[in-house]
């Protein structure tokens, strides 16, 4: 189905239409810097008639649909979803150079997020509050309305189904609006909305510039909820942009997790799950463990382990599935992660392993970069307080649980943060304590749908997955009836 799509045309209003105010431009693969296939992208017109499109599909056919039937429409569309992961992954390295393996393992999660979320979808009743004889009190679940999501490059498919389940399981419509570094996969799941059946206008596409398409879709009157991920400085964005309609909003940003090994921990557990998240997605997801917080027994072990297993990691082409780790998403990226290994260096961190890009021939022309290893690093250097969200391990060393608990909890982030002890009692007492929305404990970046996820502090506003996603695609009203039809007379003597 996907074999020979075409991504030059936007999808609004159930159709396939050229851009009124935008254009049609090469996507760039980022193994080789070159453009790999022409996509389109919308301006403010676009962006108009698919809320527009929106509105009325909220208006007409969806809002007013039992959930049953919602329901089933959501569930042939994951039904397809699952036949075309493949296709889907391939599209996704393309745009933004995940290794293939790891879009294969990500993408073929994602056909149970929309079943799970089409299961809740003729569930979402209010309840009866207990008042005295002369009143019937009841509340009501009902769509938000018009939600515009705003998705970023590293993640585009996640971060797409983690926003479109609930939304439309609640009956909202949306109109999506992919980053403009990836838009491609958005544009292929509007192929499969396409053929699932929703009715015209319930789901619209329009891939565009942040600050264009990105900013009109915030600012629209005709759009009653912004789902946003992305970094918490365009998200600051989006609040004042926002601010005039008094939307909602709800925000996964930025993170610094913490991935905290104490001496009694299965340390080879440990090491698997902590190196391997430190350069998934070449460093560039929100929930990785950036910083590994290593109590002091065990600390030169582990960094040796890290020096050792960098080595073993195989950068390259994203499509190989041989490759471990493919290149940073774009230039940009690349740009600000070798900054990062620049102030590293800077501030006095050791520089264990990596910290290049890589120029081999085969690799020159691409965003590639060695898996990079800092030891010796102090809890207040740069390189631990920011998010690089490049393959850049940063390794803390620590004394005791109260240390722990302080340097894990000393970054503005509060996103994801990893415990690893065999002592039960401190798995609690220390997971009781970290300031994050999502704790592991003996093991890593576990995301399910039924599992809420987003951040606290700086990382976020809300709950993705979960029953809690539903509730920011929802309003309660209450409704109080009188069982007597008497109101007295307020000026009576
Ligand atoms: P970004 O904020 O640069 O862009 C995200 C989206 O916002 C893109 O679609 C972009 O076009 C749009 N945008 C940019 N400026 C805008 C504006 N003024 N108005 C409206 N929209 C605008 O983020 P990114 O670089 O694409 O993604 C990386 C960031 O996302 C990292 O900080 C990462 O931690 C975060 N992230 C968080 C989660 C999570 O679940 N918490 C998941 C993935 C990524």
């Amino acid at each position: 189905m996907l074999s020979d799509f075409r991504f030059d045309r936007l999808f609004i209003n159930g159709e396939w239409v050229a851009p009124l105010d935008g254009g049609v431009r090469g996507s760039i693969y980022p193994a080789t810097g070159q453009p790999w296939g022409d996509v389109a992208y919308g301006g403010k017109s676009d962006i108009d008639r698919a809320v527009a499109a929106a509105r009325a599909a909220f208006d007409g056919p969806w809002r007013r649909m039992p959930g049953w039937e919602r329901a089933a429409i959501l569930r042939r569309f994951a039904d397809l979803y699952a036949t075309q992961v493949e296709a889907l992954a391939r599209i996704e390295s393309r745009d933004n150079g995940r290794a293939i393996r790891e879009s294969r393992g990500d993408i073929g999660l994602h056909a149970q997020y929309y079943h799970w979320f089409a299961s809740l979808a003729d569930k979402l009743s209010g309840r009866t509050i207990p008042m005295d004889d002369s009143v019937h009190a009841f509340t009501t679940r009902l769509p938000v309305g018009v939600v515009g999501t705003i998705t970023p490059w590293n993640v585009p498919l996640m971060a797409a189904a983690w926003k479109l389940g609930p939304a439309l399981a609640a009956g909202c419509t949306v109109v999506l609006k992919p980053a403009e570094q990836t838009p491609a996969s958005s544009l292929a799941l509007a192929r499969l909305f396409d053929a699932a059946g929703f009715p015209p206008g319930v789901v619209n596409v329009v891939p565009g510039d942040g600050p264009v398409a990105g900013a009109h879709l915030v600012a629209h009157q005709g759009v009653d909820k912004i789902a946003f991920t992305g970094e918490g400085a365009t998200a600051k964005n989006i609040l004042k942009t926002g601010a005039d309609t008094l939307k909602r909003f709800s925000f996964e940003l930025g993170g610094k997790a913490p991935h905290v090994i104490f001496a009694d921990a299965d340390i080879e557990q440990a090491l698997n799950a902590a190196t391997g998240s430190a350069w998934a997605l070449c460093g560039q997801s929100c929930a990785l463990g950036s910083r590994i917080l290593v109590e002091r027994p065990i600390y030169d072990r582990v960094v040796e382990a890290f020096r050792e297993r960098a080595s073993r990691v195989r950068v390259g082409m994203p499509l190989d599935p041989a490759t471990h780790m493919g290149p940073q998403a774009h230039q940009q990226q690349l740009d600000k992660t070798l900054s990062y290994v620049d102030i590293g260096r800077q501030e006095g961190a050791e520089l264990v392993a990596g910290g290049s890009r890589l120029t081999a021939p085969d690799l020159a022309g691409g965003y590639f970069v060695e898996p990079t290893v800092f030891a010796g690093v102090a809890p207040t250097m740069r390189i631990a307080q920011e998010e690089i969200f490049g393959p850049v391990a940063a390794i803390i060393p620590f004394d005791g649980e109260d240390e722990a608990v302080s340097i894990a909890n000393g970054t503005p982030y509060g996103l994801a943060a990893g415990l690893w002890t065999s002592d039960t009692g401190r798995a609690h007492r220390v997971a009781n304590r970290i300031e994050a929305g999502m704790v592991w404990v003996n093991t890593y970046r576990y995301i399910r749908w039924s599992t809420p996820y987003g951040g606290v502090k700086t990382s976020g506003w809300g709950r993705e997955n979960g029953i809690e996603a539903l509730d920011s695609y929802l309003e309660t009203r209450t409704t109080i009836i009188s069982t007597t039809g008497r109101f007295a007379d307020p000026f009576a003597a």
